[in-house]
């Protein structure tokens, strides 16, 4: 995503809100439609304030915790359960698909390809 368009949310939750929407992040943001920007924006708001809240990132639904998938506890520094960031070559947690990871614009991405298909751009 173009830092010009959105600015600030930060690596790890842009990687968790595109994935949580099922955007693929190749998609420039003047393809996004008005409808996702706001399911994005929406979406970042409640996860940001738990984060404060809670003082970790934690991006993963309820269904998808280590506690309901009876799975180990993720083991990352900024220490929260999250479903794309940093999880390169790792299983998709919700379709079993391999986590991918690529450099644009000198940002690093992280998306699944099972769940945010390629916009074709
Ligand atoms: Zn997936």
């Amino acid at each position: 995503m173009d830092q010009a368009v959105v600015a600030g949310p930060g690596n790890i939750y842009r990687a968790e809100v595109l994935f949580r929407q099922g955007v693929d992040p190749m998609l420039p943001g003047r393809g996004v439609g008005r409808a996702v920007w706001s399911a994005l924006w929406d979406d970042l708001v409640v996860l940001m304030a738990e984060g404060v809240r809670t003082g970790r990132i934690d991006t993963v639904r309820a269904e998808h915790t280590p506690e309901a998938m009876g799975r180990a506890p993720r083991v990352d520094d900024h220490g929260g359960e999250v479903y794309v960031y940093r999880r390169a070559g790792l299983p998709c947690l919700v379709c079993g698909a391999e986590v991918r990871a690529a450099v644009l614009a000198g940002r690093n991405l992280f998306w699944c390809p099972g769940c945010q298909p390629s916009s074709g751009v």
